[in-house]
């Protein structure tokens, strides 16, 4: 088979795209961030009908397809479901590798957020270990209001 390939250079450009825009949030994901960011609440949605709770919450049920919903206030604790170290420095990372990104479970939730996790030493991150919610002290609103998710002593 010929490598059609084999004479050709393979060449990168560095380039940068800066598209900066402004959305509004909806009451869902606005009330989230709010009670975050005022309260360091984190807050789910309950579906009223199979029981579920969302964390990020959801407008609507996935399961269900109905959006007769409740907001809950879930535990800023949980376990790690899963996780990823990025060890390669991207420039659309902003922090320095490795970075850590988890699936956090939450107490009181049935699914999990995906947010940086901080621990000592990343070789010994664990699927199951317990971690909390690092709050920042200057909140604006977004989701990184949470820092980062760190071990629950
Ligand atoms: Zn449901």
């Amino acid at each position: 088979m010929t490598d059609i390939f084999a004479d050709v250079e393979p060449m990168v450009f560095k380039s940068g795209i800066n598209v900066p825009y402004t959305w509004w949030t909806g009451e869902t994901a606005g009330t989230f961030f709010m009670s975050i960011r005022d309260e360091k609440k984190i807050m789910g949605r309950k579906c009223i009908k199979c029981n579920k709770t969302y964390v990020p919450p959801r407008k609507v049920c996935p399961v269900c397809f109905q959006d007769e919903m409740e907001w809950i206030e879930v535990r800023p604790e949980g376990v790690l479901d899963s996780f990823t170290i990025v060890r390669r420095q991207l420039a659309s990372l902003p922090r320095k590798v490795p970075v850590i990104f988890g699936l956090i479970r939450l107490g009181g939730a049935d699914t999990s957020i995906l947010h940086y996790v901080e621990v000592a030493d990343h070789r010994k991150i664990k699927i199951g270990m317990r971690l909390k919610a690092k709050f920042c002290d200057e909140r604006n609103g977004t989701i990184h209001d949470i820092a980062c998710f760190v071990p629950a002593e």
